[in-house]
């Protein structure tokens, strides 16, 4: 059975036409179950009915025609239910629909079941038989199975926009609007510039070429470099591998000869496709051929197949990449936007972004935040591929996406947007003046820093200092660990412009979503794994070398130095990093640099730390959250799963509880207490924080001057009176709605989301 499962599952997902693939899907369930029929129900989109997308034994010229309502027949029933439902007699169920021509007359067994994907029900599978009986246990199970494994590669078919049914083109995109997550705040309105990520097939969008000339010289030009890549391999090997392994190079370049992979391409290509949209389909063919063999050793073969699309997909983009031009108004979709594609879009043209993977907290999604740019994460029904060109509004505070509008939607969030601009530009009247509420409570506001390029933008909005650098910003960007030269003159470029202003240095914070390339590390479960201080501890050499660059760096300069430590999850970490510290200060006044002794302190981000926030306090010299990584902890949410975004949040009243268990130990330690996670940058959340005494919030500068504008609009006490409220509450559900209520209520509505907060024009 389990056999049988996988190769059903493949011969699907290999398939690239999804309205053929559901059709053969529908033919092997019928035959695995040795039923008469089966047919496989689809919802069109999130709030019509059901449409039959495929059937086995019923009247196949009726497929895209038959449309049942939502809540219509057994099919409607299984629905709504979202669980199997197996009759003995079908007709005789009050909730059976009788569909004229369909041919259902002569079945009486019926066995539904839903597919769902993330709670949602994307379609029914349904099989029948003529004799009355009820469907087995194992055939339900099977079925239950079958439909779980497949839900994810409809649900990514129906993102990726592929028409569901044979003849019915779904147009998915005019007036659409699409769920996401929240990333970036702010409204963006501009057009679909769609980015797949370098080399990877599955990502490719089919797209008709423009000039079938060009697109065959590209794919030959492309295909002869892998061959001279793999003829150059072979040699470097020559010395150090067997004849018979190096075969397996010579079987490389078979394929690539026009009488196989290369030839069908070409083919495809001729027919009209673009190069990579052709390599595609005929790897993803080849592949699928090799994957549903028996002998695990050919199975492997599908893997080389693809290995060298991959390298072929490559060169295609390499030479394809340079010849980008954007729109003026550029909003960014893809199915995975890294960092480096928003890099691609000169920042002045990019109005938006929208990425169907990763969730709010992603490091694309802070990126996106620093550079001020609106943005929706997670979002996984949009058909991305299909943008390229249209109308795409971003609506970051809420997380939704809007294609092809109405004009009245058009028009709607133009005035929004144009709102936003208005408030920006009164904003910038706080730039010089203090952050200190109206009863006086003085409240420092600095920032998360990383690129060169945020220190002017900071510094334009008033920060007070560098709450965070991440030092691994940089580091990223190289292809070796920058030495210890390099790094001097890199934090000493910070630390000038800052000067006096204090400027925290995290030390390498590594491991988790952020890796460098040349130090890979390979986890199963990296955010529980090798990170942060962990790492460093581990290598001594790496960080001693960085932190004699900070101090070097600060040599001469007013400002002072604090060094500040991710993932501490006990003393002895805190008690190791120092003494290398110390070591690092000794090496550096031994060399005859006289530089100040750095304050040391503590990132918690760990529950551990939460628990021994007062005894790390009394050993350190500051203690700051890391409420990013510490919500995810304290909550089991991977900050970057979309899956699980839902759960990922900021105001649990676990994580409140924690920031202010943590307050208070460091209160009493009488030390400072700063915030660096995102939260410290919403407004809601600056003022719970600003009531728990947090002395330091550190934002990206892009959130500055909304923070300060709301720290300088209430008063402590106000502030007080709502954390004693909001202690109070059980949920996160509870929580949001009320800070949203008090925010109006305290004349804060203009820096709350724009739908929301226009409510406050009105008087309360
Ligand atoms: C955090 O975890 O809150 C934090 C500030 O660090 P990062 O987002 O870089 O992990
Ligand atoms: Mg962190």
């Amino acid at each position: 059975m389990l056999n049988m499962l996988r190769k059903i599952v493949q011969d699907v997902t290999q398939e690239g036409n999804f309205a053929v693939s559901v059709q053969r899907l529908a033919a092997h369930i019928k035959d695995a179950l040795g039923t008469e029929v089966c047919s496989i129900y689809l919802t069109a989109t999130a709030d019509t009915g059901y449409v039959l997308a495929a059937t086995d034994g019923l009247n196949a010229s009726r497929i895209g025609e038959v449309l049942l309502a939502q809540d219509q027949g057994l099919v409607g029933l299984v629905g709504r239910r979202a669980e199997p439902l197996n009759l003995e007699a079908a007709p005789s169920h009050p909730n059976f629909y009788f569909v004229p021509e369909i041919g259902e007359e002569p079945f009486n067994a019926f066995l539904g079941v839903p597919i769902l994907h993330q709670g949602r029900v994307l379609g029914v599978l349904v099989v029948q038989q003529r004799e009355p009986r009820r469907f087995d246990e194992s055939e339900e199970a099977f079925l239950v199975t079958l439909s779980a494994q497949l839900a994810t590669t409809v649900a990514h078919a129906e993102a990726l926009g592929s028409s569901i049914v044979a003849g019915v083109s779904a147009d998915l995109i005019t007036n659409g609007q699409f769920k996401g997550f929240a990333g970036a705040p702010g409204i963006g309105i501009g057009t679909g510039v769609v980015m797949h990520p370098i080399a990877d097939l599955d990502a490719v969008p089919s797209r008709p070429a423009e000039d079938i000339t060009i697109e065959l010289m590209l794919l030959d030009r492309a295909i002869e470099a892998v061959r001279n890549d793999i003829r150059s391999l072979m040699q470097s090997l020559q010395a150090s591998l067997p004849q018979e392994e190096l075969a397996l190079f010579d079987a490389y370049l078979h394929m690539l000869d026009d009488g196989a992979l290369a030839g069908d391409i070409r083919e495809v290509v001729r027919r009209g496709e673009w190069a990579q949209g052709a390599l595609r389909k005929v790897i993803r063919q080849h592949v699928g051929r090799f994957e549903i063999m028996d002998d695990p050793y050919l199975r492997e073969r599908g893997t080389d197949v693809k290995d060298l699309g991959v390298r072929v997909l490559a060169y295609l983009q390499r030479i394809r990449e340079k010849k980008t031009q954007f729109p003026d108004d550029a909003i960014l979709v893809g199915e995975e936007i890294t960092p480096a594609m928003l890099g691609a879009i000169p920042a002045e043209q990019l109005r938006g972004v929208v990425s169907l993977r990763g969730s709010g907290n992603s490091h694309v999604a802070i990126l996106a935040r620093a550079m001020g740019v609106p943005a929706v994460m997670g979002a996984l029904d949009l058909p991305a591929y299909e943008l390229e060109g249209a109308v795409v509004i971003v609506d970051g505070h809420y997380g939704d996406v809007y294609t092809q509008p109405s004009e009245e939607r058009l028009r709607e969030n133009q005035s929004l947007l144009q709102q936003e601009q208005v408030f920006a530009a009164e904003l910038d009247d706080l730039k010089e003046l203090p952050c200190v509420t109206l009863d006086g409570w003085r409240v420092q506001l600095w920032v998360n820093i990383g690129l060169t390029s945020d220190i002017t933008r900071s510094l334009d909005r008033g920060a007070e200092g560098i709450g965070l650098f991440r030092t691994e910003v940089p580091f990223m960007s190289q292809d070796r660990f920058p030495t210890e030269v390099e790094q001097r003159a890199l934090y000493r470029e910070h630390m000038e412009a800052f000067d006096p202003r204090p400027v925290t240095m995290r030390t390498l914070d590594i491991g988790g979503d952020k890796s460098l390339s040349y130090f890979p590390i390979q986890e199963e479960n990296p955010f529980l794994g090798w990170r942060g201080i962990r790492v460093t501890l581990d290598h001594p050499e790496i960080f001693l070398v960085q932190v004699r660059a900070m101090l070097k760096a600060n040599a001469d300069l007013l400002c002072d130095l604090r060094i500040m430590l991710p993932m501490i999850s006990s003393l002895t970490e805190l008690r190791r990093a120092k003494q290398l510290i110390d070591q690092a200060y000794a090496e550096v006044l031994e060399e005859g640099v006289q530089v100040k002794r750095p304050q040391v302190g503590v990132l918690i981000e760990v529950p551990a730390a939460v628990y021994q926030a007062r005894l790390l306090a009394r050993e350190a010299d500051f203690i700051a959250v890391g409420s990013n990584d510490l919500t995810q902890y304290l909550l089991a949410v991977d900050r970057n799963n979309p899956r699980v975004a839902e759960l990922y949040q900021e105001i649990h009243p676990a994580v409140v509880t924690a920031l202010r268990e943590v307050a208070r130990a460091v209160h009493a330690e009488e030390k400072p207490l700063g915030i660096c996670g995102e939260l410290a940058g919403t407004p809601a959340g600056a003022m719970l924080l600003m009531a728990m005494g947090y002395h330091v919030l550190s934002m990206n500068a892009t959130h500055l001057l909304r923070v300060k504008w709301v720290i300088r609009s209430i008063k402590r006490s106000d502030a007080r009176r709502m954390l004693a409220r909001v202690m109070r509450m059980h949920t996160a559900e509870e929580v949001t709605p009320f800070l949203n209520q008090e925010m109006l209520r305290l004349g804060l509505g203009k820096v709350m989301p724009a739908r929301l907060g226009s409510k406050a024009d009105k008087p309360h």
